[in-house]
């Protein structure tokens, strides 16, 4: 069933959580591509994909956070964006079976417009690349996140829009100024994401990571504020993350996250999962309160 459709019937659906924290934990080092393990370790990436299935998750992502061509390009794997994004996909697919939403993940492309390291056609067309092949591997859905720039959002998101069939959403991450209001790195708010996300063709919008829980509350209610129809989607990191003995911890337990998602519910929120730092148990707790 289509996911809009889903949510039309009213129902509360359960994303996933991290898979870069997860990743580290199943030895990826510092300096290593972590979508080149979707070729390299595809048992590892399948087996994080299926931990989130098993935990009850109705949408999964996909290891393809730093798929574009920018990103691989780092690692000089610029002319494999398509088959490690169809790598992505198919890996995420295969534990999703056909009942489940593979979420093909598109993270920021790492250059800035505004800078001028970059012309809007070339990032166009880098982030039609990636999701063209996302969508060949399986996805369902395109899921642009962690983005902070509304113009590179807004590409990213219509280069899905037109070159696949697939829902698109869009999640930016914010955090809280001193004055209590919430901005992107680059000043935008959230009451702004929502006008420009829609015009660019988004179906769902939302945001993730960058705050615990707590802080995405005050997100959602500014969100519908300006919008009470568009669905919202939540991914919090489990905490800030603190740096304890060289080592970078999250905090916050499964029931922590969970005790805030009937609050999160009231608010407006109609797809909960999680970003860095949480595991499939948090999934698995918030699933409890959606009476999994
Ligand atoms: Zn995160």
């Amino acid at each position: 069933m289509n996911i809009l459709d889903e949510l039309k019937e009213k129902k509360i659906l359960l994303s996933d959580g991290a898979w870069g924290t997860i990743l580290q934990a199943k030895g990826l080092n510092p300096g290593e591509c972590p979508e080149l393990w979707n070729i390299t370790h595809r048992n590892d990436v399948l087996s994080i994909a299926e931990s989130y299935i098993n935990a009850g998750s109705d949408i999964i992502g996909t290891n393809s956070f730093g798929g574009s061509v920018f990103k691989l390009s780092q690692y000089g794997l610029g002319d494999r964006v398509h088959e490690i994004n169809k790598a992505a996909s198919a890996i995420s697919r295969e534990a999703a079976g056909s009942k489940k939403h593979v979420a093909g993940s598109v993270g920021p492309s790492g250059k800035m417009l505004i800078m001028g390291d970059v012309t809007e056609e070339e990032l166009y067309n880098a982030f039609s690349e990636q999701a063209k092949a996302l969508e060949e591997g399986g996805a369902d859905i395109i899921i642009v996140e962690t983005m902070s720039a509304i113009d590179e959002a807004s590409l990213a998101v219509r280069a899905a829009r037109e070159n696949t069939s697939c829902t698109v959403i869009i999640t930016m991450t914010f955090s809280e100024a001193t004055n209590g209001e919430y901005r992107t790195m680059m000043g935008v708010s959230p009451e702004e994401m929502v006008g420009s996300m829609i015009e660019a063709g988004a179906h769902i919008i939302g945001s993730n990571c960058g705050n615990g829980i707590r802080d995405m509350l005050g997100i959602v209610k500014a969100i519908r504020a300006v919008d009470n129809k568009i669905p919202v989607m939540i991914q919090a990191n489990a905490g800030i993350p603190e740096l304890i003995d060289g080592a970078t911890v999250f905090r916050e337990s499964p029931e922590m996250m969970a005790s805030f998602i009937p609050e999160l519910i009231s608010a407006g929120t109609a797809i909960i999962g999680g970003c860095c730092g949480t595991t499939p148990n948090h999934i698995r707790e918030i699933g409890r309160v959606l009476g999994r």
